[in-house]
């Protein structure tokens, strides 16, 4: 299996990024995760767009064009088999180390596949613990950013705690998790945070707000006050990856009656739906 890295395919091991990396050095990169479902690219645009987006607001342009993007991906694919996810970075490049942006660099372009780790089927049937923390990230979690110190230190904060996802607070209202983007349920209705400079944009988050127009679920795009985390029917974290996840305690509370809700069930059986279509194209 193969590695891309700067316009080559190699073995991981012989893919050698300098230590003058600004990404090593500064974190000064974006990043995507792409699901590949039935071996095809699941929602591709939406992730190119958003690509374009963090590149965007860290004054890099995007070094490859839908088709190289997509002529990569296909190759680094075709070595696995199953349900897999494209990682790809993209750094400011090599340059002596020095805060303002170095005239003349190039970036550095990172991509590879692996195999989509499905959450244990256990976590689906009774769902997952959570735990709400301050969200101590900086004001541009828009932007995809390989800069993930907060990101992490909150997440292991949760398993710490027994938990799967750190909930983030911030001014008494929720953001998004760790890892993933937080819905709640009330009443039958959906509500999850509006996109802003505090949430990164979800690509499942914006397919279940999509599903849930399409299908007539009452769905809010408002600010999650805490009080109504804690008073909600239903909680939900979504990614890529992970899907969609009932969290079914919060700081060792339960969620509603501590079991996965019936909007999970239906949300989830449309999401299934829609990516089964998606597969047979
Ligand atoms: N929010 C954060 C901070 C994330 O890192 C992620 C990605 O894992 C998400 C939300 C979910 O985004 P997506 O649905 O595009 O995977």
């Amino acid at each position: 299996t193969q590695v891309y890295l700067n316009g080559e395919f190699l073995p991981p091991d012989q893919a050698r990024v300098s230590v003058f990396d600004r990404g090593f050095i500064f974190g000064d990169g974006v990043y995507e995760v792409i699901p590949v479902f039935g071996g095809r690219l699941f929602r591709l645009s939406h992730h190119l767009a958003r690509l374009d987006a963090s590149l965007s607001a860290i004054r890099l342009r995007n070094p490859h064009t839908p088709m190289e993007w997509n002529d990569i991906f296909t190759r680094l694919l075709a070595a696995g088999s199953g349900d897999q996810s494209i990682y790809l970075q993209v750094t400011r490049g090599v340059a002596p180390r020095d805060h303002a942006f170095p005239p003349n660099i190039t970036p550095t372009v990172f991509a590879y596949a692996q195999p989509l780790k499905y959450s244990p089927p256990e976590h689906l049937a009774q769902g997952v613990a959570a735990v709400t923390t301050a969200d101590i990230r900086w004001q541009r979690c828009d932007i995809k950013a390989i800069a993930l110190l907060a990101n992490a230190l909150l997440r292991q904060q949760a398993i710490d705690q027994g938990a799967a996802e750190a909930i983030l607070v911030r001014d008494g209202v929720v953001t998004e998790g760790a890892a993933s983007n937080i819905f709640i349920v009330k009443n039958g209705r959906l509500v999850t945070a509006p996109k802003g400079p505090f949430i990164l944009p979800g690509i499942t988050r914006d397919l279940v707000v999509e599903i849930a127009h399409a299908k007539g679920i009452p769905c809010d795009e408002l600010p999650v006050k805490i009080e109504m985390l804690s008073s909600a029917d239903e909680v939900w974290l979504t990614s890529s990856t992970k899907e969609i996840l009932p969290i079914t305690r919060i700081d060792g509370k339960p969620v509603g009656d501590g079991k996965p809700g019936p909007m999970h069930a239906k949300m989830f059986a449309l999401y299934k739906e829609y990516k089964q279509a998606f597969i047979r194209g």
